[in-house]
């Protein structure tokens, strides 16, 4: 593919924050990516932006850009990606570090390009390369119902201290899965009397943790659907304690592992998220430990999308099911060897928005294409009803 032009630019995502969009034209057309934002981010997260910041970040990528006007790229499968990566590195020594954003950006419309050139879809082009050729796997739904903590702001000084009240249908098709989670997200506005929503467009609420799963049950229970958490425990643990603002309440390392253990029994808790805080392998061993076999145990903050965390956490027993969110190690090379030891292990992925989020799908095509289990893009809104959207027409497609 020949380079015609890549403009690059400074966009606004779903939380009306600064975040950076692409567009690079080759003789195949025009093709665009964008990156998406955390808020409660792992602490092995690579940064998102050069350490002078987004505007710094985007004068290197153009005068990169520039470096690469009038080049042909020949990318036959996935690894050939190398070939950017590696001038983005030769680059990044002379004049600065990129971020991981940018990687993120500039990988994702290569790719998109590449696709393209060779007459496929983007998720096409992967799983021909991961999966050498077998028929793609369609994810089930992970969507955020309810929030509270970071993701949420406070009504009257209140809000659940877990992040994510999640829900996850088991069902055959893509577009079912995703209809049962419209239909049970209405029903929990309904119980809630509430119409404000939060960063993810999840239902915001005063209530308690374990007063919000009991609405939770009752949804699920209407439309058969599996109930998670994302606890987020890291972004409530403060000088070695997990600290509840709502009802105020502290917990160390054993009665956090203690009370999590008690209320996925109650509630039957099929998924949860980083129950401990992120440095904390063997409190994650335990709850995994002392609950069924069958819940998922998920890393996010604690594994950040990195093969050492990954290893440590498959190695050490902690996990059972990780969080694959690309832009939290800014490279797709990585983000396959992580695919690729997830699937020896045994261990589920889920791929992941972040809660700042735009309208590029790119999310829904890596998700098909590297054989992910879920897709956790929220229920609704319009950054992320796209790339549930994308994957409904990736199922009809398969027809
Ligand atoms: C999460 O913790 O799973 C999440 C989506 O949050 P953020 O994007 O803010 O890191
Ligand atoms: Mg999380």
């Amino acid at each position: 593919m020949f380079i015609r032009d890549i403009k690059v630019g400074v966009i606004s995502n779903s939380r009306k924050e600064h975040t950076v969009g692409i567009e690079l034209t080759t003789y195949e057309g025009k093709f665009a990516c964008s990156a998406p934002s955390g808020k409660s981010k792992g602490k092995n997260e690579v940064p998102c932006y050069n350490r002078n910041g987004l505007i710094r970040s985007v004068k290197l990528t153009r005068a990169f850009a520039k470096t690469l006007i009038h080049k042909n790229f020949i990318l036959k499968n996935l690894d050939d990606i190398k070939q950017l990566t590696d001038l983005i590195g030769h680059f990044e020594k002379r004049y600065g570090l990129f971020g991981g954003n940018i990687r993120y950006i500039l990988e994702g419309v290569f790719l998109k390009a590449a696709a393209k050139d060779r007459n496929l879809e983007l998720w096409q082009f992967i799983n021909n390369d991961v999966n050498a050729g077998k028929k793609p796997k369609i994810p089930m739904p992970v969507g955020n119902c309810i929030g509270g903590g970071l993701h949420s702001p406070k009504i009257n000084g209140k809000r659940p201290d877990f992040q994510e009240f999640l829900l996850i249908p088991n069902e055959k098709t893509f577009s079912h899965a995703v209809t049962l989670n419209l239909k049970a997200y209405t029903l929990a506005r309904k119980i809630l009397k509430t119409s404000k929503t939060n960063d993810e467009s999840a239902w915001t609420t005063t209530k308690t943790n374990e007063e919000v799963l009991e609405i939770l049950k009752k949804v699920a229970k209407k439309y058969k659907l599996r109930i998670g958490l994302d606890v987020a425990a890291s972004t409530f643990f403060k000088k070695g304690y997990y600290k509840y603002k709502n009802k105020e309440l502290i917990r160390d390392k054993v009665d956090q592992a203690d009370y999590l253990e008690k209320i996925i029994k109650k509630f039957k808790i099929f998924y949860v998220e980083d129950p401990m805080e992120e440095s904390d392998f063997s409190g994650f061993k335990e709850i995994k430990n002392n609950v069924s076999k069958k819940t998922l145990i998920v890393g996010d903050d604690l594994t950040t999308t990195n093969i050492k965390y990954v290893r440590r956490g498959v190695g050490s027993n902690a996990i059972n099911a990780m969080i694959i969110k690309p832009n939290q190690i800014g490279s797709i090379l990585e983000v396959k060897k992580v695919v690729e030891y997830c699937k020896d292990n045994k261990i589920k992925m889920i791929f992941s928005h972040r809660s700042g989020e735009t309208m590029d799908s790119i999310l829904a095509d890596y998700c098909i294409g590297f054989g992910g289990n879920f897709i956790k893009a929220g229920i609704y809104g319009r950054h992320r009803l796209i790339k549930l959207k994308r994957i409904m027409d990736i199922e009809k497609s398969l027809k």
